[in-house]
């Protein structure tokens, strides 16, 4: 959920958690598709995955946004949590510096990533420009 004033895909506080109970699976998100995947089971209970003290599902856009990798099948306890409640304050506080760190870790991995490798095509026996033409090359013995 987002409002005017909270921008939740500039945030993401709300999906950090000290703990691996910390967004239930509950009764009426039965009929969610939610990834078996993104869940694991403690005690019979069934939560959403951490990693790194955040919702294994929270990434990280290319252009910095916080997003939801299932979003659209997110469970209720996410759904409830609204923009600019108490409890989004609170998360934004306590959280809050967590969720700009890991922003910026993105970003910085993103920027000091690699250029891409170049694939140069098949070169032909013959066609290297420090070759000889492969019909002047003796056959192996
Ligand atoms: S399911 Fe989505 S909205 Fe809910 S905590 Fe995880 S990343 Fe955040």
């Amino acid at each position: 959920m987002s409002s005017p004033t909270f921008d939740c895909t500039a945030c993401g506080a709300c999906c950090f958690g000290g703990h691996d109970r910390y967004i239930a699976i509950l009764p009426m998100d039965r009929d969610r598709p939610i990834p078996e995947t993104a869940t694991h089971e403690i005690e019979g209970r069934r939560y959403m995955k951490m990693a790194c003290g955040h919702c294994a599902q929270l990434t990280i856009a290319p252009d910095g946004q916080t997003l939801c990798a299932i979003y659209a099948d997110r469970p209720e306890a996410c759904r409830a949590f609204r923009a600019g409640s108490f409890e989004c304050l609170k998360a934004r506080q306590h959280r809050g510096a967590e969720a700009l760190a890991l922003r910026a870790f993105a970003m910085a991995q993103k920027e000091t990533a690699p250029p891409p490798v170049e694939t140069a095509p098949p070169m032909m026996l013959g066609q290297g420009a420090d070759q000889p033409p492969a019909d002047t090359l003796n056959p192996s013995p």
